[in-house]
């Protein structure tokens, strides 16, 4: 289960560097592994489809939760 690690990791690096640069608020959730999901709203990132549809119903209750096959 490597795929893409390499690029996994260095894309988590870019993120990081650029959440310590406005503040780091949502390094939290940025170091998370594999953040493939991310919130179409406020751009927060998410581990996992279950994790967004949360967040959208809890944080954007009025906007339409993506289809999970859209973040394959
Ligand atoms: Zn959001």
């Amino acid at each position: 289960m490597a795929r893409g690690k390499q690029k996994e990791q260095a894309r988590d690096k870019a993120q990081k560097s650029a959440e310590a640069r406005k503040g780091g608020k949502s390094q939290l959730a940025a170091r998370d592994a594999g953040l493939k999901i991310m919130c179409p709203v406020c751009k927060n990132p998410t581990s996992h489809y279950k994790v967004l549809k949360e967040h959208m119903e809890a944080k954007h209750p009025k906007e339409p939760v993506p289809p999970e096959s859209s973040f394959q």
